[in-house]
């Protein structure tokens, strides 16, 4: 017998996914030019020099029986140390190779964490919208998702909706800062309260409530927008991290959890991160890939191409009629719907050839996520059909 859950997953593609193949069979039909795909987190910038230097010599100077062979399931600990220097260098900490697990990015590190850190019948707080994975990653564990809806404003965490949630089944909350689908960072007052908000159910419930920090975007951010390091606040605090979007290597699996040492019992967290690796068959990381990363750190594509998307997109689709919440980071814009259903909107986008996905999928309504991890000249082309979009639902006088 087939297990029905796991059918039931790889039968249903995601919407996002969806979208994206439904792009592929437009421009087929009427031109890749004519099609304006918004739907995918696929960075569309180079990675940097750093990475195509360090690969060759990589390739070159590293006899092949070390550099394809396996590490130790942690990862190599001398590219762990590297990460970990890096991390001190800038946070002021004082980490070792010993608190970093190398994992297939950031999706393996989440799978890892949840698998270690929470227990069937136990709840995860997301905050809502999220990245839609978090379902798939927490209720695989047996645990159960509670999502609590950021602030409808800014889309900060609603401290009080998550005080409300909070009860001693609660393992742990994760937070994705800069955010999947909204840009929003974290600000360092929110993060503050919610520290405070978990500390006091930690006491309350004499247990351990992680966050699990989500952190692909964590250089993603413009105007010189800071992203607070969430283990400073907060003791239990383990970080995912990828370079997939900063590094634009999304296909090539790459990034690390991050166990401080000041987690409660910080060296049986680490161990049951590696024993769920373990459990899931990751083996390793990539090994190429490993020691790609101390040629790389501090580096990340040129994501002044982003910000110019940013602007554009934002003082373009404001000026058209749309609402939109200004993003510091990542490259998403999350655009209010101008009638109720996010999904009737998406479709009548398509009308256009403009490819939105739809707010359904990242647990709330009313707005549609617009990557904009694109070029530039493909938002040129595509700011006529937005503006007819906006026409079509009466919206401002256009430009
Ligand atoms: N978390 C968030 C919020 C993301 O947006 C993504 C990818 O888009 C991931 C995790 C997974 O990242 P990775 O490619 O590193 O597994």
């Amino acid at each position: 017998m087939i297990n029905k859950k796991m059918y039931e997953l790889g039968a249903k593609r995601s919407e996002i996914r969806e979208l994206f193949e439904y792009g592929l069979r437009r421009k087929a039909e009427i031109g890749a030019e004519n099609v304006f795909d918004f739907s995918l987190g696929n960075p569309s910038v180079p990675a940097p020099d750093s990475v195509t230097e360090g690969l060759q010599k990589l390739v070159s100077e590293v006899s092949p029986e070390t550099l394809h062979a396996y590490t130790s399931a942690a990862g190599d600990v001398t590219v762990r140390a590297a990460i970990a220097d890096y991390i001190n260098k800038n946070e002021g900490t004082d980490y070792g190779a010993e608190s970093l697990y190398m994992t297939m990015g950031a999706a393996a590190a989440l799978t890892a964490s949840l698998t270690a850190l929470v227990g069937e019948g136990e709840e995860v707080i997301v905050l809502a919208p999220y990245f839609p994975e978090y379902k798939v990653f927490i209720e695989r564990t047996g645990a159960i998702v509670r999502e609590v809806p950021s602030d409808n404003l800014t889309f900060q965490p609603d401290i009080d909706a998550i005080k409300a949630t909070l009860n001693e089944k609660t393992a742990a909350i994760i937070i994705n800062s800069p955010n999947n689908p909204t840009g929003t960072v974290i600000t360092e007052e929110s993060v503050i309260a919610l520290a405070e908000a978990l500390k006091d159910a930690e006491d309350r419930y004499s247990k351990p409530i992680y966050i699990i920090a989500d952190e692909p975007y964590r250089e993603l951010v413009y105007g010189g927008v800071k992203v607070p390091f969430l283990p400073k606040y907060y003791r239990d605090t383990v970080v995912c991290y990828s370079y997939s979007k900063s590094l634009s290597l999304p296909g090539e699996r790459i990034g690390y959890v991050l166990v401080p040492p000041t987690v409660s019992d910080s060296g049986s967290v680490y161990l049951a991160i590696a024993g769920a690796g373990r459990a899931l068959g990751f083996v390793c990381a990539p090994s190429m890939l490993q020691r790609l990363i101390p040629f790389c750190l501090g580096d990340t594509s040129d994501i002044s191409v982003y910000d110019r998307n940013r602007r554009l997109l934002l003082e373009e689709l404001t000026s058209y009629g749309f609402t939109l919440v200004k993003p510091d980071g990542a490259f998403y814009l999350f655009m209010k719907t101008p009638c109720p259903s996010a999904k009737e909107f998406a479709e009548v986008a398509k009308k256009f050839e403009l490819l939105l996905v739809p707010s359904d999928s990242f647990g709330c309504g009313g707005y549609v996520r617009i990557s904009y991890c694109v070029t530039t000249e493909q938002i040129e082309r595509a700011l006529p059909a937005f503006k007819r979009l906006a026409e079509e639902y009466g919206l401002g006088r256009g430009k």
